[in-house]
Order: C-alpha cells, then structure tokens, then sequence
C-alpha cells in the first residue's frame, strides 16, 4: 500500500526503528518530570528550532492537536475579539471554535482562486488576534512568506496566529512574521497522529502571562511555566517527542526540504499538464499549497478515479467539506519518496 492522503499520512519508514530505540532505552516508561525526560524534551526543542530555523528567543509547546491549539489560542491569547482570514474548512472551523469559546468572532473569507489580498483587508484596531490558516489542507491553497510579512507590516499590533499544519516541516517558513504557529505532527512532519508543536514569539509569550489564564489544565499561561523546565502541564506523548526527536537529528535543514518540495511539486504540475486532462482545483499558481495538491473533476471521475487506485493499493486523500466529492488531495510531504511519486503518476497516466 503507498499513501498520498494528507493526514494521517505516510510516516518516516524510520519511525518503526526509533519507536524500538524508545521502548528498549526506556524512555517512555519514564515519568515526565524525570531528569531523562526532561534531557529529551530540550534536546528535541533545540533540534526542532535548528532544522526548521526558528527564531532563537521563540518558545515551542507541546499539545495534543492542531484542534487543541484553536482552543489554546482562544482561551489565552483573546480576551474579546479576533479577527479570521480563510479561505477553506480548516480555517473556518477555527473561526467557528473561537466563536463557541465566547470570543467575537470576525471573519474574511476570499475567494480559492482570487487568493488573499492583504492591501485589501481591514482589520479593526481593537482586535487583538489574527488567525490565518497557512496552507489550507481542505482545498489546497496555501500562502507565500511574502503575504505573512506584509500581514505583518500591515497589524503590527495585532497577534497573527497561523495555523501551518500541513505545511510546517514540508516548506520554509518565516517564523518572524507571526507570533503563533502551529502544526499537529501526523502531516509533514511524518510521525503518528497524536501530538502538536506550538511556537510563540516573545510577545505572544508576554501576552499569554499578562492575561494569566488559568481555568484550563492547557492554559498557555501554565504552559509557560512548565516549559521553563522543558516541561508539561499533563503527561505528554513522550513516544511522540522521542520520534520528533530522531526524525528531526535525520531530516536535512528546513531550505533543503522545501527545494526538494517545490521541485517535487513543478514535476507535478508539468506531469498533470502534459500527460494526463486533470486540472487542479486552484487556477492561480501563486496562491496554490506546495504540499497538498487538489484536483477537480465530475464526481463520476473522481469517484472512478479513487476506485481504480484502490484496487492498485493507491491511496488518495478524499476531497474535504465542499469539495468532498469533485476533488482528490495528493499529500506532496517529505516523508513521500520519489518512487512512490512514479508510481502515482504511473497510475494516472494510465487512466486515460
Ligand atoms: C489536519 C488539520 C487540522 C487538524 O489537525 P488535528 O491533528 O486533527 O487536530 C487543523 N488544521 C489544518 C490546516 C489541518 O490540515
């Protein structure tokens, strides 16, 4: 079986030599205030910021979701009122959690193949955080750093909040131009579901201590103070971190992965365009995600199209929300080879 489904998704073939390391050095049987414990969580933190290039005065979080971190972010970070830019169903589910957790909620929605315009976009002054979904994995669409920096410039203000799950790990990003980013593990970063990374800038880190809240056991406040011990507030995935570990010492730095991204999506794209009558969802090239690909077609297609992969062991992501049923999601994560990428398109070019 070879997998393009964009989450859970293909793990590291590694992950099953390092989940044995875990059990035989004993790490996981170990309390989570324990001296081992705490030597891995800070060496896993340290590695993480390196490949990826995170700011070094950036803090990072261990959680259990990116669903975990909408919540998180609206109980710690907002006291009245945010503000959410998407485009798909991540992004408005974010919204939609933030609204029920008693947040006003303001929303931007743009328009798949119109992509954000960020000169347009106005923002009011008393709102106090602004979520965005960097790529999203519902429609395969995604944002470029130079649309975060200039989201930036604009609300220097504002807390930007991003949620980078399914590109954080597969794509440079720049960590500078917002205060939260966020990712859950299973997408690129190739590892079993079952855990989140947060990263927050100093300022996020300085708000989140100034409202002190405190009613929930992953309050970010709490967080903090255990994290100055490299620590958690519950028992955490240590399973998990000790595979983000090995994974991370074994991935090349985060430039290198995101050459090897772009190349493998440029490939894609010529493929699709000369060989086989598949078009992507999104007509705008510079508005589309480098890690998910989402093609369209009639349902009769699609649904021909995911049957006949099914019977050669292919398995393709299943459209999502609106797009259910007259798209299929192609995961382009790194821990996909170039092999299983022929194969796919083996598979495609034979359907004609
Ligand atoms: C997968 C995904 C989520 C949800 O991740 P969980 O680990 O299920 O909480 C949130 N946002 C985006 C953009 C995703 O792709």
């Amino acid at each position: 079986m070879i997998t393009f489904y964009p989450g859970p998704s293909k793990v590291y073939p590694q992950v099953a030599q390092y989940a044995q390391e875990a059990v035989n050095s004993g790490i996981v049987s170990q309390n989570h205030r324990s001296p081992a414990f705490v030597k891995l969580s800070k060496e896993t933190i340290s590695v993480f910021k390196e490949k990826l290039e995170i700011p070094a005065n950036y803090w990072v979080f261990y959680a259990s979701s990116a669903t975990e971190c909408w919540e998180i972010i609206a109980q710690s970070l907002v006291q009245k009122q945010s503000h959410h830019i998407y485009n798909g169903a991540f992004g408005q589910k974010w919204a939609a959690y933030t609204h029920k957790l008693g947040i006003h909620v303001q929303e931007y929605v743009f328009d798949v193949n119109e992509g954000l315009n960020v000169e347009q976009l106005s923002i009011a002054q008393e709102t106090e955080l602004i979520a965005i979904t960097h790529n999203e994995t519902s429609n395969g669409t995604a944002l470029t750093n130079t649309q975060m920096a200039k989201l930036r410039q604009k609300y220097a203000e504002q807390l930007i909040a991003v949620d980078a799950t399914s590109s954080l790990g597969g794509v440079y990003l720049d960590f500078a131009q917002a205060d939260v980013w966020y990712a859950s593990v299973q997408k690129c970063l190739g590892l079993p579901s079952g855990m989140a990374i947060m990263v927050c800038s100093p300022r996020a880190v300085e708000r989140a201590r100034m409202l002190d809240a405190r009613n929930h056991y992953n309050s970010l406040a709490f967080m903090i103070e255990k994290m100055e011990d490299w620590q958690t507030t519950y028992t955490p995935n240590i399973l998990n971190i000790y595979l983000l570990n090995r994974i991370m010492q074994q991935v090349p730095s985060i430039k290198t992965i995101d050459e090897i991204t772009q190349k493998r999506l440029a490939n894609y794209l010529q493929f699709l365009e000369k060989e086989t009558d598949l078009i992507l969802l999104c007509d705008k090239p510079e508005a589309r995600s480098a890690t998910v690909l989402t093609i369209k077609g009639s349902l009769n297609r699609i649904a021909h199209i995911k049957a006949e992969a099914q019977k050669q062991n292919i398995i393709l992501g299943n459209g999502y929300g609106t797009w259910k049923d007259t798209t299929f999601r192609v995961a382009n994560f790194p821990a996909i080879t170039d092999n299983e990428i022929a194969l796919l398109q083996d598979f495609l070019r034979g359907l004609k």
